[in-house]
């Protein structure tokens, strides 16, 4: 374990806490929270109602009736629906189980054996199966600091999550906002195609300038033709009029010149 345990380390620095829509408000440790989170809407999307009220998360105290830390005070362990599924002496649970029971244990629990399944898959251990004292309500994540990262990636959210990342909420202040290390591929992602769209668009845009400086260019100097060749053809015309006027004259003059007769 790689979790710096040992009492009295309560470590509240390290606690957030998540929140579900349902007033759900459970710390935990940060590096567990959104796999917390996701498993606790997981678990709700199998059928099994969570309850705000019955549920917690971390708690700075010993093992009941120890001198050890309880796993909640290092903020890795969850209780479910504590009155359904108290912690209590096996002798206890024996007389008091009803119906059916996970894993054909015989004690008072309504967690259903797939939702057990669900958080054992995922590296938490279950306290229904405790011999003495079974604490079915209890869960604990029981992996390494690496093994809860890449967990946490593994597991994909149920909704999709926000498109981009966002602050608390106003209305919660003191809540932090957990970004999963898929919000955050996602926020790259969009971050980057944002910059790409940018990119092409100012390419686009000065390609367009650059062509029509060159059209304008192209017409300047078709213009600058035309009104060359315009003048070269008066030019010409004026010398062939000038040459007329010089025959017409030379014409003149010889008819003056004439003696009377
Ligand atoms: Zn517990």
């Amino acid at each position: 374990m790689s979790w710096s345990s040992g009492w009295p380390a309560c470590p509240t620095s390290e606690i957030v806490t998540v929140v579900r829509s349902d007033g759900l408000r459970l710390p935990m440790r940060r590096q567990v929270a959104v796999m917390t989170k996701t498993l606790i809407d997981r678990t709700e999307a199998m059928g099994y109602d969570v309850n705000p009220d019955w549920t917690w998360g971390f708690a700075c105290r010993p093992i009941s009736g120890t001198n050890r830390p309880s796993n909640h005070s290092r903020g890795l362990a969850v209780d479910l629906n504590a009155p359904r599924n108290p912690y209590a002496s096996a002798s206890w649970h024996r007389r008091n189980a009803r119906g059916t029971f996970p894993f054909g244990l015989r004690i008072v629990c309504d967690i259903p054996e797939s939702v057990i399944r669900l958080w054992e898959a995922n590296g938490w251990g279950w306290g229904g199966r405790y011999k003495t004292k079974p604490d079915p309500m209890h869960l604990e994540f029981e992996g390494t600091e690496r093994d809860a990262a890449i967990i946490t990636a593994r597991l994909s959210p149920l909704t999709k999550p926000p498109t981009t990342s966002r602050p608390p909420t106003s209305g919660d202040p003191e809540v932090p906002y957990l970004e999963s290390d898929r919000d955050r591929m996602i926020r790259i992602e969009e971050q980057l195609t944002g910059k790409v769209d940018g990119s092409l668009r100012h390419f686009i845009q000065d390609q367009d300038k650059a062509t029509r400086k060159y059209l304008r260019g192209q017409i300047e100097e078709e213009g600058q033709v035309t009104r060359a060749g315009t003048l070269r053809a008066i030019v010409n015309q004026t010398e062939v009029i000038k040459a007329e006027l010089d025959a017409l004259f030379v014409k003149i003059k010889r008819l003056a010149d004439r003696p009377p007769g």
